[in-house]
């Protein structure tokens, strides 16, 4: 029981002006698909929010043709200043339908409104003034002497982070000079499809963009189109697999984002509030529905009994519910499925004899829900501290020594991102130079920059997101 009530403070949904359904964006406008449509739900009430059209492989073939028509006629042709006045036009229009895109995230992904609202919209709109700023100066910048755009790209993104996703694939690869097909997941299609509405009122011209909605087939689809020159894809290291082998002898360039099992590794000299709040960021944000999450504790013996018994209280004052509420903290699981996994690896996990704590919450009675959960005494061949979860679970390990925390960090077939809490400076420094991942937080977690790298090692994927780094995935004969 919460010692402080909140009474409900819902955004409203008003501000959205939603379609009862949806076709596919080729060539700058709405057509129908040609597989059977679906519908979109809310995963907090499971409630209908609109029918979505699905992309055939035919479909594919119209949105590639109309990217490559688009490269071909007018944007390569398009001075790098000229594209990045787009750019900057796009980055506007999402900041001036901000609220629009946040309440209509958290409706069909079920993240709490104020993450969409602070986290999500605002990086996306400074993902697309980051490369709008590049688009000028490709050949200033150290990438060769004459980078050149790849060509159509085809784009595959996930589900728990739809827009900004779509943010950290569209903006570089346009800035670049590319032309797109993008593919959003099943379950959240719904700003990707607003955005295509920011595109024409950008008057982005018709085909540079184009928006296929459908499932994993539709994206299979793009990824064999014979005329696609780029394939980059997030999501998880299964299906990354096989995009690698659907690839594998042809010329296309690959970027793959996949899926991660971080440590988060808290040193007995570290400020303990800071990591308290730092660990409950690092798994419990967007309802662990993260690739970099911490989702690995990895805490020094000696303070082990005190960071549980700190957390335990922390999570006992986390709100969970309606994720258009303002004082939401824990939203729902994107879908029945994911849900399903979750708790399918948390009960493997009890089995295995770790121990299971969970946050007393009220669990709505429509919707998919799960409450904050901690599991102690983690062995590392554990299945929870080796899979996977996607969800609000942490696995707590601990260790003695410096030398012992490195090897169970990287004792992963993962390497997308770290965390380390110290108060030592050169601790930090000696230690991230021997963590095998990505992105290394120290002192803090889940912080993002347009400005800054992102991607992983070894079964995290190949390619860099962000940066000047990102801006090579699309550029031929250039290197950062
Ligand atoms: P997923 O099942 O791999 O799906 C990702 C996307 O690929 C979706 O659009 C999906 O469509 C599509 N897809 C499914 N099968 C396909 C196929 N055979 N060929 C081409 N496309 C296909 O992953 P998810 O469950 O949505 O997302 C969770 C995973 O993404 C986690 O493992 C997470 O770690 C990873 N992730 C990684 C990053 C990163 O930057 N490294 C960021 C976010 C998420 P449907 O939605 O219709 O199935
Ligand atoms: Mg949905």
């Amino acid at each position: 029981m919460s010692f402080l009530e909140y009474a409900p403070a819902p955004e409203s949904k008003a501000v959205l002006n939603l379609k009862d359904s949806y076709g596919l964006f080729i060539d700058g406008e709405f057509v129908d698909g040609s597989g059977a449509s679906f519908a979109t739900i809310s995963p907090a009430d499971e409630s209908h929010i609109a029918e979505i059209a699905s992309a055939n492989e035919q479909d594919i073939d119209r949105a590639v043709a109309a990217a490559r028509r688009a490269y071909d006629k007018t944007w390569s042709k398009m001075s790098g200043r000229d594209r990045g006045k787009y750019l900057f036009r796009i980055a506007r229009l999402v900041q001036e339908r901000a609220r629009e895109l946040a309440v209509a995230e958290s409706l069909d992904n079920g993240k709490p409104i104020k993450e969409s609202r602070d986290v999500d919209v605002p990086l996306v709109a400074s993902w697309f003034f980051y490369y709008a700023g590049w688009a000028d100066k490709l050949d200033y910048a150290g990438l060769g002497a004459n980078p050149r755009a790849l060509g159509v790209a085809g784009q595959i993104i996930p589900w728990n982070f739809p827009l900004l996703m779509l943010a950290w694939k569209l903006a570089p690869a346009l800035a670049a000079g590319n032309t797109v097909v993008l593919k959003p997941a099943e379950t959240t299609p719904l700003t990707a499809l607003i955005f295509a509405e920011i595109l024409q009122q950008a008057d982005l011209p018709a085909g540079v963009v184009n928006i296929v909605t459908g499932a994993g087939a539709s994206g299979a689809a793009l990824v064999r189109h014979p005329d696609v020159d780029k394939v980059a894809f997030t999501g998880s290291t299964g299906v990354g697999r096989d995009i690698a082998r659907a690839v594998a002898g042809t010329d296309k360039k690959v970027t793959l984002e996949l899926g991660g099992k971080a440590a988060n590794i808290v040193f007995d000299d570290a400020p303990i509030d800071q990591a308290i709040e730092g660990i409950v960021n690092g798994i419990f944000f967007n309802q662990g529905h993260v690739c970099c999450a911490g989702s690995r504790l990895l805490v020094q013996e000696s303070i082990h009994d005190e960071v549980i018994d700190r957390l335990k209280n922390r999570l006992s004052t986390l709100r969970l519910g309606d994720p258009l509420d303002k004082n939401t903290d824990i939203g729902a699981i994107n879908s029945a499925a994911q849900l399903a996994r979750i708790r399918e690896l948390s009960d493997i996990g009890e089995a295995e004899g770790a121990e299971r704590w969970t946050a007393d919450c009220a669990i709505p009675d429509k919707g998919f829900w799960f409450a904050p959960t901690i599991f102690t005494g983690v062995e590392a061949s554990h299945r929870i501290a080796r899979d996977e979860v996607f969800g609000p679970v942490l696995s707590v390990l601990t260790f003695r020594t410096p030398a012992e925390a490195i090897a169970k960090a990287n004792n992963t077939p993962y390497g997308l991102s770290a965390g380390i809490w110290s108060e030592k400076g050169s601790r930090i420094l000696a230690v991230a130079d021997r963590l095998r991942a990505g992105v290394i937080w120290a002192n803090t977690f889940n912080r993002f920059d347009p400005s800054s790298p992102f991607g992983g090692y070894k079964e995290s994927g190949y390619g860099r997101e962000g940066g000047r780094q990102g801006l090579t995935a699309y550029l031929k004969g250039a290197s950062a």
